[in-house]
């Protein structure tokens, strides 16, 4: 089968070329897993942070992609979820133990054996893939491939930050950063919690106007100050100051829920701006989110169905992955980017 695969670690600014197509095997479904032709797969920003080493594989080649869409082709021994045929979707939780603390409470994104699609196991940028039947969601008639791709990623991990932003209706939020997963949750809020004010910070005016034609209550540069004070802010940037910046907008016993799995470290310094009593005393939270639970991604796909949720997307074939990753490190942004691998 056709894959385009990551080889090592590799420095963007000097290879444009960071994955290389190549024929592999395809892959047998083991024990409780099902073998799915992959139809479309998502191209998300990280994938870049696996490329430059910010969350690098553990053992190489590794086939990447965690927003796949396929059809179930081959059932495993002891695999019944899904019968041949079916379509499934698999975010970015691959498998995690099952039985640990996390995992028997619905935190199987927390479990230390957590992996990850396309970083620990082999994902999507391929003609086919294997996953455990219990990491693999139905998908909702209403969307098409490549609408449902781009929603296992950024809508699962957008659902994860809302559920731990804690709101309640009424009550107000703040988005720092507005790519992928910011327009989602704005739909979420809408929809979820019709009374409640969204604040919007990004740096571009571009973005802030886009904000409010979704219905952004206000809008401003990252350092701004909003009108009101806010009770969560959802931070979905890859650098520091947003997070320092949100901190002072926050109302007492406020949370700023970081959404990013690393930061980078181009504005690390900035961090020394905390001014204590006004960017963190008075009970402030900061708090993570790590990874994806199944839950995140099963109940986000019906509520995207419910809303519904519609991602514009462009597309690209499974050859132009690596053109798909530069246009994304360059912002280079129209719609969620999908590879089209079959049909
Ligand atoms: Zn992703
Ligand atoms: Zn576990």
């Amino acid at each position: 089968m056709k894959a385009m695969v990551l080889n090592e670690v590799v420095d963007l600014t000097e290879n444009r070329q960071p994955l290389e197509l190549v024929d592999l095997p395809e892959p047998k479904p083991g024990q409780g897993e099902v073998l799915l032709k992959v139809l479309t797969c998502g191209v998300c920003h990280t994938e870049l942070d696996e490329i430059e080493g910010r969350t690098p594989p553990p053992r190489f080649p590794m086939v990447l992609g965690h927003q796949v869409v396929g059809k179930v082709e081959e059932l495993g021994p002891g695999a019944s979820r899904f019968k041949i045929g079916d379509r499934v979707g698999v975010g970015w939780i691959y498998s995690a133990c099952g039985h640990c603390e996390y995992c028997r409470r619905g935190d199987e994104n927390l479990c230390e054996q957590f992996q990850a699609t396309g970083r620990d196991a082999n994902g999507g940028y391929a003609e086919y893939m294997v996953v455990p039947e219990g990491f693999a969601h139905p998908i909702p008639e209403v969307f098409s491939d490549s609408e449902a791709a781009p929603l296992l990623c950024a809508g699962a991990i957008g659902y994860r930050s809302l559920r731990l932003a804690d709101i309640e209706d009424g009550q107000n939020l703040g988005l720092t950063g507005f790519g992928a997963s910011g327009h989602l949750v704005m739909k979420m809020v809408h929809h979820r919690y019709p009374n409640t004010k969204v604040y919007v910070f990004a740096r571009s005016e571009k973005e802030r106007e886009f904000a409010r034609e979704l219905r952004a209550v206000w809008s401003g540069d990252t350092e701004e100050e909003s009108p009101e004070k806010l009770h969560s802010i959802i931070d979905t940037t890859p650098v520091w100051k947003p997070v320092v910046e949100a901190l002072k907008n926050l109302r007492p016993g406020g949370r700023l829920v970081i959404n990013a799995i690393r930061k980078e470290d181009i504005d690390k310094e900035y961090l020394l701006k905390i001014d204590y009593p006004s960017y963190l005393w008075m009970e402030k939270e900061i708090k993570s989110v790590a990874n994806v639970a199944n839950t995140d991604i099963s109940e986000f796909l019906q509520l995207a169905a419910e809303i519904p949720i519609k991602p514009e997307y462009q597309e690209y074939a499974l050859e132009e992955a690596n053109k798909a990753l530069l246009e994304l490190k360059e912002r280079k942004i129209r719609g969620a980017k999908v590879l089209r691998i079959s049909s």
